[in-house]
Order: structure tokens, then sequence, then C-alpha cells
């Protein structure tokens, strides 16, 4: 689904990614971990084109993001995304929220959008939050609401940056069910998270990210119980 070749970007004289190279197989969950610094956001941000890659080559099925010709927005479109901070719009409803990117840049029906979006809201559990505003929602029910919309462009992979660091612990649970649900689903997610035992539940596979490079990628088990690189093992021994 996703093809990373050599990956590199800079900002001016700061190389933030050194060359990293994976692939993200359909239906495939991909969590990301690493120090603060590590270059992860920078990462999904090249992923969905939100920044520019310095040089390397990044396929989404089949298509070269990196290539000039590309219609990024088009692209784009089939990449869902899920920040710490939701960036839910204050000035719409829950259910607007979730319409408009379905019938702005869709094109869809206002009947066929707000179906779509009730379906969704129920499927994160907020069947009865259609009315009302993100500023009446608690972080975690916005961050569900802010998955519902990226849902709603029926987005062939999900890419979500550190989806519960902003929400007080007790919210923590209920946006990491969500996308656990999402998983069981079969839906192609890339996640960076520093919850680790999520990482380990619902990973594929985990990749370790230092220094901008990739460090270390493997099955959550070898990854967290058997870590062949210094880096990785003195990671974890400060997070676990
Ligand atoms: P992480 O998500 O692992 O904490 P980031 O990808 O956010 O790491 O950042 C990696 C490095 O890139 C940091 O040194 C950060 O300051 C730098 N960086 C990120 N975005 C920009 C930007 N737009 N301009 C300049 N430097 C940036
Ligand atoms: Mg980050």
């Amino acid at each position: 689904m996703i093809n990373v070749e050599n990956l590199r970007k800079s900002f001016g004289k700061l190389d933030v990614l050194k060359g990293i190279s994976t692939e993200i197989r359909h239906q495939e969950v991909v969590v990301v971990i690493g120090p603060s610094g590590s270059g992860k956001s920078t990462f999904l941000r090249c992923l969905n084109g939100l920044e520019e890659a310095t040089s390397g080559k990044i396929e989404i099925d089949g298509v070269e993001l990196t290539n000039p010709k590309t219609n990024i927005h088009e692209l784009r479109q089939h990449v869902g995304m899920c920040f710490q901070q939701f960036n839910l719009f204050r000035h719409l409803n829950i259910l607007q929220n979730i319409t408009i990117g379905p019938m702005k840049v869709l094109n869809k029906s206002k009947e066929e959008s707000e179906q779509l979006a009730r379906q969704l809201l129920k499927r994160v559990g907020l069947g009865d939050k259609e009315q009302n505003y993100p500023d009446e929602l608690s972080g975690g029910q916005q961050q569900r609401v802010a998955i519902a919309r990226a849902l709603a462009m029926k987005p062939k992979v999900m890419l979500f940056d550190e989806p519960t660091s902003a929400l007080d612990p007790e919210m923590v649970g209920e946006v990491l069910n969500v996308i656990g649900d999402l998983a069981e689903d079969g839906m192609t997610m890339v996640i960076v998270t520093h919850e680790m035992g999520f990482a380990r539940k619902v990973g594929d596979r985990v990749i370790f990210m230092d220094e901008g490079y990739l460090i270390e990628e493997g099955p959550p088990a070898e990854i967290f119980n058997n870590p062949q690189e210094k880096r990785t093992q003195s990671f974890l021994a400060k997070v676990l």
C-alpha cells in the first residue's frame, strides 16, 4: 500500500529524515515509536504530502507521491490523518464537521454525506452527539469525531500522530479502542504513539526511529522483548 525508498527530508541545514526505507502492506498496522525529535511526525507528514520530501520516493497504492506530476490534493484524499490536536471546526456542529469533506471535496449530496456521517458517529460511539458543537465534547469525544471525519473521506490508509497525547488519562482508552476496532476491520494504518501496551496489542509491526534513521523494525514481540539495536534497547528501558 505504501512504499518508501530512501526518504530524506531537510529543513534548511537540519537533516530530519536521513534515508528511511520501508513498506506498509495492505491492512497492516504499523506503529512508529522513538524519542521526541527523532522525525516521527515529519515522516507521517511526508506520507500524506503535508511536507515535501527532499529526496527519495514515496508510493501510495501505486501512485508516486514524490513525482511532481502527481496531483497531491487528489492523492491526499486517500490518506486520512489524525493529529494530537483534533482541529475540529468550532463553528460547525459534529454532523457538519463530518459532512463538509465529502460534500465540498468529493461532491457528495447532503443526504448521502449525512447518512455516512451518522453511520460513522455510531461506529465511534457518538451517535447521540451530532447536533453538539466541539466545545461541548470532551477531548476523547472530539478525537473520536476527528477520526470519524477522516473516515468519511473513505481513505485507503489512516495516519495517526500521537492521537492520545493531548488527552486526559481516562480518555485515552476510548480513543485507542476506536483505533483498535479499525485495525480489526482491516484498515491500513501508521500510528505514532507512546502507548506501548497498545503498540504491542494492535501493531503488526513496530518501527523504531532515532535521529532521523529507521533503526529497527519488526513484530512487536521481537522489538519489545528482544530489541537488537543498542538505541532501541536504551529507549525501551526508559519507556517500558
Ligand atoms: P518527532 O515527531 O519524532 O518528535 P519531528 O518530526 O516533529 O519529531 O521533528 C524532528 C526534527 O525536525 C526536530 O528537530 C524538529 O525541530 C524539526 N522540525 C520539524 N518540523 C520542522 C519545520 N517545519 N521546520 C524546521 N524544523 C522542523
Ligand atoms: Mg511528533
